[in-house]
């Protein structure tokens, strides 16, 4: 029986090679992939990393560096999040601040952010999950108004827009990632957008980075062969078990090069930019009919968009209001072959390496725990069938329809 990815892009074997291919040849592939997303974010600069971490490490260390005041050391950050956003803060020699999220729509509970006390606050982070753009330009003026900078991390978001504008493209500096499971992939990548003030010292920092590995480029490049062939139904049916694609895994990893990208992979990132509005199609579609299919479904309760949002749906997210029939669902799902997760397993005032980095009184994030305990991804990508949503609704609804 064929399985359904939880996350992923459906790229040929023949585009991974092309494209790598092409990148060890001299192309401008590089430089014109960094113009493509400066334009997009609308910010002078566009630098190639070797992560989205890497990206968020090298953003705050700018950040820092050119703000006039030492003692804002502190970096705001959505309760429910990647764990490698308070990773890439303190590797960045920051502090990580946890702020609570609507759990409705996954974006900063704005009351929560009213009562932040900013007087050590550097930088506000936005965290745009599944390819849902957050209340952006809230976030926004809030920055301005308080004197910190925004990052707007668009890691799983790149295509997504919000009243026109391109998430990632909001506040001071963006971030783009190339992983695995986010919106194009090369195993691993990512990208800075940067304005003023922060573009020069942003360009210092990369200059000074190391070029990509040659033996990484190398091993990411056979991995990329490996997932192009396996993320197929029928194959990935056979693998899945095997912790493999990682696809699934979480976890709190501070160890990560920091580097520049690699011409071979950014010259294969670029080919599959150039599809990435009828990859984002795709998905969006994909989405739509899950929601349709889902939204009538007893027991389950989507995410609400803000107006003016143009998602991209990396994943599509739902919510099993009552938490403890979650797991029966995600189970339910995977035996139907659909690759359902639970997302992060927790809100990071649950992850013990952030708790130990963040005041007492931050650890009180009820919106991010109810997302946390009540979160169901299904996949949105390429290869679903026709057929996945009713699927899908068909399952949900017999494990929670009593
Ligand atoms: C994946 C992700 C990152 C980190 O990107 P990597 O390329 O995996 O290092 C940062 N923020 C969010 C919201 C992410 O999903």
């Amino acid at each position: 029986m064929g399985y359904i990815a939880p996350a992923g892009t459906r790229i040929s074997l023949l585009e991974v090679l092309v494209g790598l291919g092409v990148g060890i040849a001299p192309t401008n592939a590089f430089d014109r992939l960094q113009d493509e997303l400066a334009t997009r974010a609308r910010k002078p600069l566009c630098r190639l990393v070797a992560s989205g971490r890497a990206a968020m490490t090298t953003i705050l260390q700018a950040m820092y560096e050119i703000s006039p005041d030492r003692g804002r050391n502190e970096v705001i950050v959505p309760g429910y999040t990647c764990y490698s956003v308070p990773a890439a803060i303190a590797r960045a020699g920051l502090k990580p601040r946890l702020c609570d999220i609507d759990p409705a729509t996954l974006s900063y509970d704005p009351a929560a952010l009213a009562r932040f006390d900013f007087s050590r606050v550097l930088a506000i982070v936005s965290a745009n999950l599944y390819g849902i753009p957050n209340a952006l330009h809230d976030i926004e003026a809030l920055a301005a108004r308080n004197g910190v900078f925004m990052l707007d991390d668009a890691a799983q978001s790149l295509g997504a827009r919000l009243n026109g504008r391109a998430v990632g493209g909001f506040g001071d500096a963006g971030l783009y990632s190339f992983d695995k499971g986010k919106n194009i992939t090369t195993i691993q990548g990512g990208a800075i957008v940067a304005g003023p003030p922060l573009a020069a010292a942003m360009e210092r920092h990369w200059q000074a980075l190391d070029a990509a590995s040659t033996v990484e480029t190398l091993s990411l490049s056979a991995k990329m062969l490996v997932y192009a062939t396996l993320l197929r139904p029928s194959l990935y049916g056979v693998v899945h078990r095997l912790p493999f694609l990682g696809l699934g895994r979480t976890a709190y990893e501070p160890r990560y090069p920091i580097a520049r990208y690699s011409r071979a992979l950014a010259s294969l990132a670029e080919r599959q930019y150039r599809r990435l509005d009828a990859i984002n199609a795709v998905r969006t579609a994909n989405a739509g009919r899950l929601r349709d299919a889902l939204s009538a479904t007893r027991g389950v309760r989507m995410a609400q968009l803000l107006p003016g949002a143009e998602p991209v749906y990396a994943r599509f997210p739902m919510f099993v209001t009552e938490s403890a029939r979650r797991a029966s669902v995600v189970e339910a799902l995977d035996r139907a072959g659909i690759g359902a997760t639970t997302s992060y397993p927790n809100a990071l005032a649950d992850v013990p390496e952030v708790a130990a980095m963040v005041p007492a009184q931050d650890l009180n994030t009820p919106g991010a725990r109810e997302v946390a305990n009540t979160i169901v991804t299904l996949p949105t990508h390429g290869y679903c069938p026709p057929d996945l949503a009713a699927r899908a609704a068909r399952v949900v609804s017999e494990q929670l329809g009593r």
